[in-house]
């Protein structure tokens, strides 16, 4: 693919000089390093400082976490949200401290993205990422970040990943990799942004053959959300506390607890459920609208107390909803 070289000591210089002050990279610890990337995969940066510090001092390290209960790290995870990100990196931590023998690692984080890529829950950017950054690994990561730098870069409107791997492969930086990867992300981050590229101040200004036209690359993708409407059923036992269930691992709030909820338009068929309001909720491709009914739980069955379990953020709106209309009998 023609395109313009980078400058590279450019941009390095620019991310030494302009990089955000963000907490893991002030860390060389492979652990906290992985757990950034895993954090930031769905998580705004602002949110993922907050759970990451929260994370390293639940779990300081990969053994620290292998040896816990995974409602634990569900629970140190509560309101990151897409938790199937957590029970994966349990499992992961895990499969880590396995002896060699048994596929395990000995406790320690494999170092090339190749090995990386077979651990649960890491994908393509992830490993290399984690390889390049903890590990100074010389390969070169592509996020969406990279993709839209890309994409103005070489003034290319519709980019494919392996023409992305491609620039990303031909632009890399070996002997400072994991900066570069870095420092890449950070310009689409921060400068060359989605909305509004800050074209003038632009380090990469000079080799940039979409500056004129930004916004024409790259063209957005079409993703549809699916609109979907939802019965939540919440019973209460003898005491006034609601019954709450524990989602199956994989799918839809995988492993957390909540209310029970169907995938449905028609009203409950239990006349004894009053109606109490509705909640919306907003996932990355499914706009969800919940009818919230409420009844009494059937004879012993005992109810939870919430702050003890992990609930996902939509439980979390059903029980506001259920205080606000004093729905419970004790607080
Ligand atoms: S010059 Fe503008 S469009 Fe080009 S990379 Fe920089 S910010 Fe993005």
């Amino acid at each position: 693919m023609g395109h313009v070289a980078l400058d590279q000591a450019v941009l390095l210089n620019w991310y030494d000089h302009h990089q955000r002050d963000l907490p893991w990279r002030k860390s060389c610890h492979p652990w906290h390093i992985l757990l950034s990337e895993i954090l930031l995969q769905q998580t705004q940066v602002s949110r993922g400082i907050e759970y990451w510090h929260r994370m390293i001092e639940a779990f300081p390290t990969i053994e620290s976490m292998a040896v816990a209960e995974v409602d634990h790290v569900l629970k140190a995870w509560e309101g990151a949200g897409y938790y199937s990100r957590a029970r994966r990196l349990h499992t992961l931590a895990q499969q880590v401290m396995l002896p060699l023998s048994e596929g395990g690692h000995n406790g320690v984080l494999p170092q090339t993205a190749e090995d990386l890529l077979k651990l649960p829950g890491i994908g393509p950017y992830t490993a290399a990422a984690v390889a390049s950054i903890a590990f100074s690994q010389p390969i070169a990561c592509v996020d969406g970040n990279i993709r839209r730098v890309m994409a103005r870069q070489s003034a290319q409107p519709a980019p494919t990943v392996n023409q992305t791997q491609q620039w990303a492969d031909d632009c890399l930086e070996p002997l400072r990799p994991g900066d570069w990867n870095q420092a890449l992300m950070e310009l689409g981050a921060t400068v060359c942004k989605p909305r509004q590229p800050s074209c003038e101040v632009c380090p990469i200004h000079e080799s940039c053959s979409g500056k004129s036209t930004p916004h024409s690359y790259p063209l957005p993708n079409k993703t549809k959300t699916k609109s979907v409407t939802y019965r939540c059923e919440v019973r209460l036992d003898e005491t006034g506390q609601p019954v709450l269930y524990q989602r199956p691992p994989s799918g839809l709030f995988g492993g957390l607890w909540g209310f029970e909820l169907f995938e449905s338009f028609d009203d409950p068929s239990d006349h004894m459920l009053g109606y109490v309001g509705q909640v919306k909720h907003t996932l990355s491709h499914r706009k969800m609208t919940i009818n919230v009914w409420i009844g009494r739980a059937e004879g012993s069955v005992q109810g939870h107390h919430p702050k003890e379990l992990a609930l996902s953020g939509l439980d979390h709106k059903i029980l506001e909803l259920l205080h606000s209309k004093d729905c419970f009998v004790s607080p």
